[in-house]
């Protein structure tokens, strides 16, 4: 706990890379503006985090998850390569993290299968986002990032497996195109489950008001 009382929170970048945005392999509509909007809002709101954090879809041979053709549910064309120029994280956002300390940890998934949960990363010790989270007294996390319906998704009921309290700010999230509607069967699934659906602005009295705990508060 801080001196405010509530618990320290995280923030979740999920798979902001190139090839979910326009013009990769994968892209998702409205990718690059998303990527924006979370740098804004980690310039904004940084000092109100505990961490910030990002995942990154990262595949060697993740197998089936590359399917020729794909089907889009459980097989994609090739995308995220390991080390690829598609992998890395959108320039859109790489103004923000690339500020000393901005990023506290980068986590990467599916090397050698599918993971769509940031929760199956792991960083460059090999630390899982879970325990990173825990060493660091972390109660509570925004996720946020690309894809809504896909590993934003799963991140979320990653962190509610772990017993964090779990908000996802649908403004600072991108999602598929298809099939229509998904993103609303989706936020209503997260609902249902205990996720807190929030945005990140229009901020209601301050952007301080998603940004519960001092960074670093220990
Ligand atoms: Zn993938």
């Amino acid at each position: 706990m801080n001196p405010s009382g509530t618990p320290p929170r995280a923030l979740v970048v999920v798979d902001v890379q190139r090839d979910f945005c326009e013009g990769g392999a994968l892209p998702v509509p409205g990718g690059g503006a998303c990527a924006t909007r979370i740098s804004e809002h980690i310039a904004r709101a940084r000092d109100g985090y505990a961490a910030i954090v990002a995942t990154q879809d990262w595949h060697i041979d993740p197998g089936a998850h590359f399917g020729d053709p794909p089907d889009f549910v459980d097989s994609w064309p090739v995308h995220c390569v390991a080390g690829s120029p598609g992998a890395e994280l959108h320039e859109n956002l790489a103004s923000a993290v690339e500020i000393p300390g901005a990023l506290d940890a980068i986590f990467r998934k599916g090397e050698h299968a599918a993971a769509y949960s940031g929760f199956e990363g792991h960083d460059a010790e090999g630390v899982g986002l879970g325990d990173w989270l825990a060493s660091r007294h972390v109660a509570a996390v925004d996720v946020v990032g690309i894809a809504t319906s896909a590993c934003v998704k799963a991140t979320a009921l990653g962190a509610l497996a772990q017993g964090l309290a779990v908000r996802v700010l649908v403004d600072l999230c991108a999602d598929l195109a298809d099939p229509p509607g998904m993103t609303e069967v989706t936020l209503r699934e997260l609902a249902q489950r205990g996720v807190e659906i929030a945005t990140a602005s229009p901020p209601r009295g301050g952007a301080d008001d998603l940004t519960a705990a001092p960074r670093r508060a220990e």
